[in-house]
């Protein structure tokens, strides 16, 4: 915690002429903001986990004996709820012969006879380019 007595024992001691006592006391009102400001970044990094773990509990749910994620009108899965049950982890179940198969934990899923098990997910299933950088147009 920051005492804001110091800044006006700080200004007493150059009032005095005593700068060498200031300028110590001026170190350590420096050292205690450093270390201010070192807990405001690890509260917001907190603060953001927590909203993104909220947001997704939010958007997580359950279908088929696995999850999946409703975000902006599309549905992205299924992830394997071992994985996020026991680490909050979300993995994407990957396809094997006759089910689903979880790459982290290779807990299994047999994959449901109904065809409409991918159909909600089915945006997702398809590759999207994200450009690595914009390309400049040379003038030539
Ligand atoms: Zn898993």
């Amino acid at each position: 915690m920051l005492d804001y007595r110091l800044f006006k024992e700080i200004n007493a001691l150059f009032a005095a002429g005593n700068f060498h006592a200031a300028r110590r006391l001026l170190m350590e009102v420096q050292s205690r903001v450093i270390a201010l400001r070192d807990e405001i970044s690890t509260l917001k990094t907190r603060i953001h986990t927590l909203e993104e773990a909220v947001h997704l509990s939010t958007a997580l749910y359950p279908k088929n004996g696995a999850y999946w994620l409703a975000t902006e009108g599309v549905h992205q899965g299924p992830f394997c709820t071992d994985c996020y049950e026991n680490s909050g982890g979300l993995i994407r179940f990957e396809r094997f012969s006759g089910g689903l198969v979880c790459p982290c934990c290779s807990s299994s899923l047999a994959l449901p006879e109904s065809a409409g098990f991918y159909a909600e997910g089915r945006a997702s299933q398809q590759a999207r380019i994200i450009p690595f950088a914009r390309q400049r147009s040379s003038g030539i």
